[in-house]
């Protein structure tokens, strides 16, 4: 789309009516229109060379110099027509977020005059000067190589005005330093598993992919009292702040109909989205005061990552244009619910085949309980490290509180998975099978009603929706890579055990179809263990879970230890999709960032005690005081203790509280220190967990006492009725 059609759809929506006034520009008017897309290259690239393009997106082909040159040059002028003057490779440091730096088209070449230039070499590979991006020791600093590397499946677009490449970001010696370079390993490690496989279905040349579609869950703030909140700024969560005495308990938010300025921000989101080829499609209340949340329809993993990465910044810059502050964290505010990231995750094959969909046949549905049993082998093989791949600092207040998965993963499948599976369990004798006709016995079938499943449970942290599983411990503030990169290798390689099964089979003289269906029945015997289809809220389930052999470890710093599980390190380097070299690295950052998310709480949270909140509680003990002695002054020794006592219980609250504070106070301090010094990443953590964290909890419930205590005038701080209900 021209640029002046562009400027008069943005003067369009510059002054949004409350009811929508036709005509407003159609979303197809604009859509994707920022985004080097098929529809856009057509304009700037040759038919061959956009046919070398799709088959490197497709077919992972590389694209030979030449190529590059053109496309970077048909790039360029697309982005200059589109206002861009500038170009950054847009990659996924493992600090969380986006990087980027810009440089300018603009090549002043030294004689009082300047071209615009975006080489072939520019748009595939650069070198960023990226030292102080965590590297867990892979990358030596002072060499400082990182590369990013061009990815063509997932499309350039423009950001303001800087054309964006997505690139992969990589040591001078090939390992990930990243969120995408894995992932894309473990999408193509899973892909080629499961066509291997198909093929004994008959499905031959439809690559497979992994899906994905994320609903994210995040809060609204207004700008002015966020402002006044230094936890919410530094740390994004609320560290103290006594509960207001109306939150969720009405459950009048859920679904609720959306405050108009919040309406204003979701349409002013949407429509930058749309540019963006972002397609987002449902917005909603979500269960806590001011929590909201955004899904789009589903995507390929990759681009969908990408796409939810640039949700999250479009999210930050636009709720500001609105007097917002928008929060990612996990856990913002304390007896309210957090936010959750909702991964839906499925296997398709090009075509269109949902290997998680049941089937219309009893080939279909073979298919169909093949991969399901295999997922659920998979997850059960490696809950640990699923659960692993979830956690952080923040995260682990929302993980196993009553709102969220438990810190254990188990699988819920709904009844008729369940009965099929169970079926399948006692049809061992049933083993005519025709090969043309599909299979006449032994197959459970699997009623079309399934597809519009609305057999949930909503306690369980992986259930099957219907036609994908919905991992639901993913936190809102995650780069979903980790999780999607976990699913997708647990996957290929379970599914490679799988077909050596089938293939001995075969070897002694099995048919095909008929190996199959026994292997997918022993696999789902020896997996059925991560099924549970109770309340994952309960203590029982805790017990129960303990007994079925299931992870239970809930501090952070020890689940990351999975990740180097012997069993972890085996199934990434046998899907090839990350070494032990890296995974020992990756981990070592996980505890680094730990260390540092609790540590910056820990300062804050001395600092907010000690400078605002216990000046003004002495200030208003001294008003009682005051009160008081002057009281004591002209009543008789009896009336006075008559009518003062209350008011002296008071004062000694005060006192009771600020003393204990502050001895808290230097004992936290003290005791981060101590942590802090340990050299050794995982003790260090391991010390911030155990040792600090609980002081977080301590020195709030003192503080928390005092605001309810305090003359609510003098309170230093916005207090969660104002933050939690947007007027
Ligand atoms: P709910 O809140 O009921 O879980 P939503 O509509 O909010 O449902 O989100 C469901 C998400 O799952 C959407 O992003 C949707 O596109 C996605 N989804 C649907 N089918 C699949 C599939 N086969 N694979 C991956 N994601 C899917
Ligand atoms: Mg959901």
């Amino acid at each position: 789309m021209a640029n002046s059609r562009l400027k008069a759809v943005e003067k369009a929506f510059e002054h949004q009516p409350i009811v929508a006034t036709p005509p407003a520009p159609a979303t197809s008017e604009y859509y994707g229109c920022m985004v080097f897309d098929r529809k856009n290259m057509r304009g700037y690239l040759s038919s061959d060379i956009r046919r070398a393009i799709y088959e490197s997106i497709e077919q992972g082909k590389t694209l030979d110099r030449d190529v590059a040159e053109q496309v970077a040059a048909g790039m360029k002028r697309w982005a200059m027509d589109m206002g861009a003057t500038h170009c950054t490779h847009w990659f996924q440091p493992l600090t969380g977020g986006t990087a980027e730096k810009h440089d300018s088209f603009a090549d002043p070449y030294g004689k009082g005059e300047s071209i615009e230039v975006f080489s072939g070499k520019q748009l595939c590979q650069q070198e960023p000067d990226a030292s102080s991006f965590p590297s867990g020791g892979l990358r030596n600093t002072f060499e400082a190589r990182g590369y990013t590397a061009w990815d063509p499946s997932s499309p350039a677009f423009i950001l303001g005005d800087c054309l964006c490449i997505p690139t992969v970001f990589i040591s001078y010696t090939g390992e990930a330093l990243d969120f995408k370079t894995p992932l894309l390993k473990s999408d193509s490690a899973v892909s080629k598993a499961a066509a291997d496989l198909l093929a004994y279905f008959g499905i031959k040349n439809d690559p497979v992919s992994s899906y994905l579609g994320w609903e994210q869950e995040y809060f609204l703030v207004d700008s002015e009292l966020y402002a006044q909140r230094p936890d919410l700024i530094m740390a994004e969560r609320t560290l103290i702040g006594h509960n207001s005495a109306r939150n969720q308990q009405l459950d009048d938010h859920y679904f609720g109909s959306i405050p108009p300025r919040v309406v204003e921000f979701m349409k002013d989101l949407e429509f930058e989205c749309y540019k963006l080829g972002i397609p987002v499609k449902t917005r909603h209340n979500e269960v806590a005061p001011n929590q909201f949340e955004i899904a789009p329809v589903y995507e390929k993993s990759n681009l969908a990552i990408d796409h939810n990465l640039l949700l999250m910044s479009l999210m930050r810059s636009i709720a500001e244009r609105h007097g917002f502050k928008v929060l990612l964290h996990e856990k913002p505010f304390e007896g309210v619910n957090g936010s959750g990231k909702h991964c839906n995750w499925s296997l398709a094959t090009d075509s269109g085949i949902g290997l998680m969909s049941p089937g219309k046949n009893s080939t279909e549905n073979l298919r169909f309980l093949c991969f399901m049993a295999n997922t659920l082998k998979a997850v059960y093989d490696n809950n640990a490290l699923l659960k692993a791949c979830v956690m952080t600092a923040t995260n682990a207040h929302r993980l196993g509180a009553n709102e969220a998965p438990p810190a254990i993963i188990s699988s819920f499948l709904g009844e008729q998975v369940s009965k099929a599976f169970e079926e399948l369990l006692s049809s061992e004798d049933m083993v005519e099978i025709s090969d043309k006709r599909g299979f006449s016995l032994g197959i459970p079938q699997i009623p079309q009603l399934l597809l519009d499943n609305t057999d949930r449970n909503r306690t369980s942290p992986f259930a099957f929706t219907g036609n994908r599983f919905e991992f639901r411990a993913v936190g809102s503030s995650a780069n979903c890579s980790s999780a999607i990169t976990v699913l997708n290798t647990i996957m290929a390689h379970q599914l490679k055990v799988f077909k050596a099964a089938v293939d001995a089979r075969i070897a002694k003289g099995e048919k095909p179809l008929k190996a199959i269906l026994d292997e997918t029945r022993e696999t789902y015997r020896s997996a059925q263990t991560i099924c549970f289809d109770g309340n994952g809220y309960s203590d029982d389930w805790k017990k129960e879970a303990k007994k079925r052999g299931l992870d239970c470890e809930t501090s952070p710093p020890l689940c990351f230890d999975s990740y180097l599980s012997s069993q972890s390190v085996m199934v990434y380097s046998e899907a090839g999709v990350m070494t032990e070299e890296e995974l020992e690295a990756r981990t070592e950052i996980k505890w680094e960032i730990y260390c540092k998310k609790i540590d910056i709480e820990v300062r804050i949270l001395a600092d907010l005690t000690e400078n605002h909140i216990l000046p003004v509680a002495t200030r208003y003990e001294n008003v009682l005081l005051d009160n008081v002695t002057k009281m004591k002054a002209i009543f008789s020794e009896e009336e006075f203790r008559t009518i003062a006592d209350s008011e002296i219980a008071t004062i000694r609250d005060i006192a009771l509280h600020m003393n204990e504070a502050r001895k808290l106070i230097i004992e936290m301090e003290d005791t981060a220190d101590k942590a802090a010094a340990s050299k050794d990443a995982r003790k260090r953590a391991v010390a911030y967990h155990d040792k600090v964290v609980p002081f977080l909890d301590n020195v709030r419930k003192h503080v928390d006492a005092l605001e309810m205590i305090v003359d609510d005038e003098m309170w230093p701080l916005p207090k969660y009725r104002e933050l939690l209900f947007i007027r």
